[in-house]
């Protein structure tokens, strides 16, 4: 699904598309590039009859336009000398009255029965005035076109369309871009300028980086995909230079003096990376193809250490497996104040919105709408020796508990203690857990006394992200 819109140019059909474009898909991003130093034609603006569609559409509001841009109504056009008789085109609607029928056809017959334009157009544009008959008050206008591309730009801004103010000096097209870009990473003639045609792909491609990262792994290969995927700057740079050549694999082994350095660097790094098994199961799509990924990243985290074995980053096999496995996985330790979430292939949290939105409305549920603890099994903790009431464990929760991301498989309720402790809530001995693929919004492992278990709506939490979204005040 297309998710960024790039605008070029900014006069009246720049502005206008992109307001119809952002009102229809509120969710679309949307740039509008336009050059001050270029400006607009700027000659006039005069309005068809669709202009009454667009602002209804996009709800602008009708007095507020015209005081704005200093617009005039427009009646029609006079043709004064393109025929024997001057030819007035009516862009009023009285064709549409019963009196003349259909438009074309009502034209047809006043042209047929040659009747003056004064009888069939409102008596006050032969005053250059506007009556007071909401009827057949004009629906179309002549603007000061500076004035209504501030208008709509102004428009433009408060829907959260972003406006650049840049030239655009040149523009390639082609029909393959894998091919394109693969051009680009063999044409840089260092890993510094490598690395650069990297950083302008993420920038350009935003959010869709993960599909175009999908072709480039199968097209270009693993290591270059690896050095997009992660936000390590060193891993990146070693990544980026891919699989050694067998005149350096065999240099590099006995730098090292480990002939089977390829095996003992897989080995470490195989054992590092198990941590990450349990997350990428659960990412969207990821567990089929999990081992994969696994296996790949660890063949192309040992290319990367070879890279630094020959660079002399590294002394030993140990030194380059732990060090690069360490950051790689970096990127998956990511934490904010409440949860630790992995990040996906952009750099972007995965599926953020959505576990907390669902946490919070658990939360809200939790404490103050359907479900009372008092209902529940909850096991008791205890503090300095001493167990905690049933009341004082669930009051201890409810005064410090908080949602966190724990052990990598779902985002558990609880308290964290100072120097990394957590003590999770449990109910018949079971976490209070949210899963990282738990769309269905089930609370599964929340059974009450009665052994009524805990369903919630995903509409739910749509409603909250909705909330959220729109700045509203949230439960
Ligand atoms: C002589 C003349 C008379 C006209 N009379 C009327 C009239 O009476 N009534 C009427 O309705 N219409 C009239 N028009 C038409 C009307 O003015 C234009 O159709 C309308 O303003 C065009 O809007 P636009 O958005 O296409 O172009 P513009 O308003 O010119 O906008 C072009 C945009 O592209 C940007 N841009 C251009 N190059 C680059 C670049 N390289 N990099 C980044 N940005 C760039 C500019 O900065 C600008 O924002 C007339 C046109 C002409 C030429």
């Amino acid at each position: 699904m297309v998710k960024n819109i790039c605008i070029v140019g900014g006069g009246t059909a720049g502005l206008i598309t992109a307001l119809i474009l952002k009102t229809r898909y509120y969710d679309i991003s949307i740039k509008i590039v336009k050059s001050d130093k270029i400006g607009t034609i700027g000659v006039g603006e005069g309005s068809t009859e669709h202009w009454q569609e667009f602002i209804d559409f996009v709800g602008l509001d009708l007095k507020e336009l015209v005081r704005e841009t200093k617009a005039t109504f427009k009646f029609g056009i006079m043709f004064e000398g393109w025929t024997k008789n001057p030819y007035f085109h009516n862009v009023e609607s009285h064709f549409n009255d019963a009196k003349y029928g259909q438009y074309q056809a009502g034209y047809g017959y006043a042209i047929k029965h040659k009747i003056q334009a004064q009888e069939y157009t409102d008596q006050w544009c032969w005053k250059n005035k506007v009556g007071q008959d909401q009827n057949h008050l004009p629906r179309q206008y002549h603007f000061n076109t500076f004035l209504l591309n501030d208008y709509l730009l102004k428009k433009c801004r408060y829907l959260g369309i972003e406006i650049i103010n840049d030239e655009i000096i040149e523009a390639t097209i082609q029909n393959n871009k894998i091919l394109e870009i693969k051009d680009l990473i063999k044409g840089a003639t260092s890993p510094d300028a490598r690395l650069q045609v990297v950083k302008d792909l993420k920038s350009f491609y935003g959010n869709s980086m993960p599909y175009i990262n999908k072709q480039i792994y199968k097209q270009i290969g693993p290591d270059v995909s690896l050095a997009i995927s992660v936000n390590d700057p060193e891993l990146q740079s070693l990544s980026i230079l891919g699989e050694l050549n067998d005149e350096q694999k065999k240099f590099v082994r006995s730098k090292v003096n480990d002939t089977n350095l390829e095996e003992s660097l897989l080995k470490t790094i195989n054992s590092n990376l198990s941590s990450l098994a349990d997350v990428v199961a659960n990412q969207p799509e990821g567990y089929a193809t999990y081992s994969e990924f696994i296996q790949t990243t660890a063949s192309s985290l040992k290319n990367a250490a070879m890279n630094g074995i020959l660079e002399d980053k590294y002394k030993s096999a140990d030194a380059a497996a732990n060090d690069l496995s360490e950051r790689f996985l970096a990127d998956y330790n990511f934490t904010n104040e409440t949860f630790y979430i992995p990040f996906d292939v952009n750099g972007k949290i995965v599926n953020q919105d959505v576990i907390e939105a669902k946490a919070r409305v658990w939360e809200n549920k939790l404490y103050w709408n359907d479900i009372d603890l008092e209902n529940f099994n909850v096991d008791l903790i205890g503090s300095g020796g001493k167990l905690f009431t049933k009341e004082e464990t669930i009051d201890f929760f409810k005064k410090n508990g908080e949602w966190y991301m724990d052990g990598n498989t779902g985002i558990k309720f609880g308290v964290k203690e100072p120097f990394g402790g957590f003590t999770p809530m449990t109910i018949d001995n079971k976490n209070i857990k949210i899963n990282f693929l738990d769309y269905d919004g089930e609370f599964s492992s929340m059974k009450d006394i009665n052994g009524n278990s805990y369903v919630m709506d995903m509409k739910d939490i749509y409603k909250f992200l909705d909330a959220e979204y729109m700045g509203v005040q949230t439960p």
